[in-house]
């Protein structure tokens, strides 16, 4: 089947797909128009099925650090293909990868799933199986994949479609997660007196980034620590976003903690794929031991630890030195400039939270900035639309919603920022004029 244009695409997937996505994230529900259906992509640039070229600022939600079809990477993921697509046995692939995460941060092992989904239910089952206790809290905003305990006030397309949750979700299931405020102490200090002794655990994103960027607060993640430790709770801490991209050692690179603490689980995904179906979740040995086979909480997979994503991930992983995470931060850093200049210029009221490498928009709160979910709901959301739609038709692809981090790669060099940057005042005047 050829199709030529997008609209021709989007008509004839709607036919057989529900909306015609996959993912609701790739809809365009909350900024207008036709999805772009991509049709190859190199480098810098993705082009859809109509031959338009677009700067990626998405860069498939992240695991394109290097770039998309990084020569490396390609050519590994090749040599994987032609030895086999998948054996369902141990491959020594996934030794390898266990190692390079181990190599970055401070976990004995590491169970491989597909999905980032996947490796936080699992750590979800894994934290009750070791504490034999029922409750999670998770924080507003915070998005950890769709399994039923953890879509409650969720963020990225649960944020962006302004869903309490999801149908579907029994309330057995939903009664099990407390929710509560990110950034808040005292919230979370109540639960705790309250419920402490029924807490298996709390999951946090490193630095959310599902309801926009949102930076904890100075010695926030460290309280999440300390107060998990007091009532015999465990911490999971999700990095299937900022793992191995928002820094070299991820979110948990950031705010000191390396000279201090351990979660108990951590979440990966994206990244460690390299763009290939690929997420984990590492712990100490301890901890990790209680999974099946050597313990009784059980979890299992058909293509877990793919030879072929392995393969893609030790290669993007391995080749992802200082001088990666320094161009990126430096193509980040130039975009955030001007996006800062161009919406000064248009008289534009925002504000930009960061995680290292990662950064979001939000309109209309310069004064309080962006602490918690309610802080980005409240944000004048009407102005992303006009924004996103104008920097698509100037050739930039940026997130279909306001509630995302934007995404650069090592390989947004100087002239694909350039494109960004001529492409930012005009978008700017239409979010002004909204
Ligand atoms: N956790 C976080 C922090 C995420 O950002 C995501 C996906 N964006 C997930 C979990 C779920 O990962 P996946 O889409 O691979 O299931």
């Amino acid at each position: 089947m050829t199709t030529t244009t997008n609209a021709a695409a989007f008509a004839a997937a709607q036919q057989v797909i529900p909306g015609g996505v996959d993912s609701p994230v790739r809809a365009f529900g909350s900024v207008g128009g036709t999805p772009r259906f991509m049709a190859s992509a190199r480098g810098a640039y993705l082009t859809d099925v109509e031959g338009a070229e677009y700067v990626d600022l998405v860069c498939s939600w992240g695991p394109m650090l290097l770039g998309h079809n990084d020569p490396r990477v390609v050519e590994a993921v090749h040599a994987a293909v032609d030895r086999g697509l998948s054996f369902g046995t141990s491959v020594e692939g996934e030794t390898e990868l266990a190692r390079l995460i181990a190599s970055r941060v401070p976990v004995e092992r590491v169970r491989f799933v597909s999905t980032g989904t996947e490796a936080t239910m699992t750590a979800l089952r894994l934290a009750r199986g070791v504490t034999g206790r029922n409750l999670i809290v998770k924080f507003a905003g915070c998005y950890h994949g769709h399994s039923d305990g953890l879509l409650a006030a969720a963020g990225s397309g649960v944020a962006t479609q302004a869903l309490p949750g999801s149908a579907g979700v029994t309330e057995a299931a939903a009664s099990e997660t407390i929710v509560v405020d990110y950034n808040d102490r005292a919230a979370l200090g109540a639960v705790f007196a309250e419920k402490g002794e029924r807490i298996a655990a709390v999951i946090t994103e490193a630095v959310p980034c599902n309801m926009g960027v949102v930076e904890p607060a100075e010695g926030y993640n460290a309280f999440l620590r300390e107060i998990t430790r007091r009532h015999g709770a465990l911490l999971i801490w999700d990095e299937v976003l900022t793992g191995f991209r928002a820094t070299a050692t991820g979110g948990w690179g950031l705010s000191g903690q390396p000279e201090g603490w351990t979660p108990d689980i951590w979440c990966f995904g994206k990244v460690i794929g390299g763009g290939m179906p690929a997420a984990a979740l590492a712990g100490s040995e301890e901890i990790m031991n209680h999974l099946a086979p050597l313990g009784p909480v059980y979890q299992a997979g058909t293509l877990s630890g793919n030879p072929v994503a392995m393969a893609a991930g030790i290669a993007t992983l391995g080749d992802a030195d200082e001088s990666v995470y320094a161009a990126v931060q430096r193509a980040s850093d130039a975009l955030r400039e001007g996006v800062v200049s161009a919406f000064d210029a248009a008289g534009l009221d925002h504000s930009i939270q960061r995680a290292g490498t990662l950064f979001s928009v939000a309109f209309g709160t310069s004064e309080r900035g962006v602490h918690d979910y309610a802080d980005a709901q409240g944000q004048e959301v009407f102005r992303y639309a006009p924004f996103f739609q104008s920097m698509l038709e100037q050739g930039v692809y940026l997130p279909p919603s306001v509630f995302e981090a934007w995404f650069v790669s090592a390989a947004h060099d100087d002239a694909a920022i350039g494109r960004v940057l001529d492409a930012l005042p005009a978008a700017a005047r239409a979010a002004a004029a909204a």
